[in-house]
């Protein structure tokens, strides 16, 4: 079966190229959607081993977070930047699930996610769901909820706004946008629970504090929030 396996792989990727989504190098045979050289250089915040660290900080004054860490640094024009827009733009929900599984290891020693009852996406408007065919929150939150082994709700908190693009607007204008954009579905699912919050990247962090003030309404309820990358300047 090696021999076979040997001689059959080289045509099977003729046909069906299997290249890092991050650099487009092809990929060798232990290495699956991301190169080894792509992982190595993507920058680790150790965000989760920091007390205050610049997540956290960024909710001071304006929501209550028990706690928050970033995986990585995002930066323009890296690796990690054409990973995220495979993830969300071009049908590539694998990178999600891969780097998910990347997070769930780098942070599964923290202590207080021994605190965690539910882990929750950042939920997608229906009509976006229905656009992309996934939510590329819930692909990272998905790995990080079955290696962590804790509660996976995907439902009690939905998206009743479909929002526009928030790239080009500044902090108080996403807040605006936002605004009510969110609502709880079934309170008596999450009251009394711990909630951690997944998304992908936090730029001024206007979801997730929308999100968070959402929760905050159900009794009871504590929030921590964890996204894959940092993107605040
Ligand atoms: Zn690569």
């Amino acid at each position: 079966m090696t021999f076979l396996r040997e001689c059959f792989t080289p045509i099977y990727h003729l046909f069906f190229p299997n290249n890092c989504q991050g650099c487009g190098q092809e990929l060798l045979s232990n290495e699956k959607t991301i190169c080894a050289a792509c992982l190595s250089f993507m920058p680790k915040t150790k965000f989760h081993l920091m007390i205050h660290n610049p997540v956290e900080q960024t909710f001071f004054g304006r929501c209550s977070i028990e706690y928050a860490t970033s995986m990585y640094y995002f930066n323009k024009d890296t690796c990690l930047q054409t990973l995220l827009h495979a993830l969300k733009y071009q049908q590539k929900p694998e990178v999600g699930f891969l780097l998910g599984n990347l997070f769930a290891r780098e942070i599964e020693d923290v202590g207080w996610l021994k605190d965690i009852d539910v882990i929750m996406p950042i939920p997608l408007s229906a009509k976006k769901c229905k656009a992309r065919g996934y939510n590329q929150s819930e692909c990272i939150s998905h790995s990080l909820s079955a290696h962590l082994n804790i509660v996976h709700d995907t439902t009690s908190l939905i998206r009743t706004k479909h929002t526009e693009s928030q790239t080009s607007k500044t902090r108080a204008e996403r807040l605006s946008n936002m605004s009510n954009a969110f609502s709880v579905k079934n309170a008596d699912a999450i009251a009394g629970k711990h909630i951690l919050l997944v998304d992908d990247v936090i730029t001024t962090g206007a979801t997730l504090e929308e999100c968070t003030h959402t929760i905050l309404r159900v009794p009871n309820t504590k929030v921590s929030i964890a996204t894959l990358a940092y993107a605040i300047e």
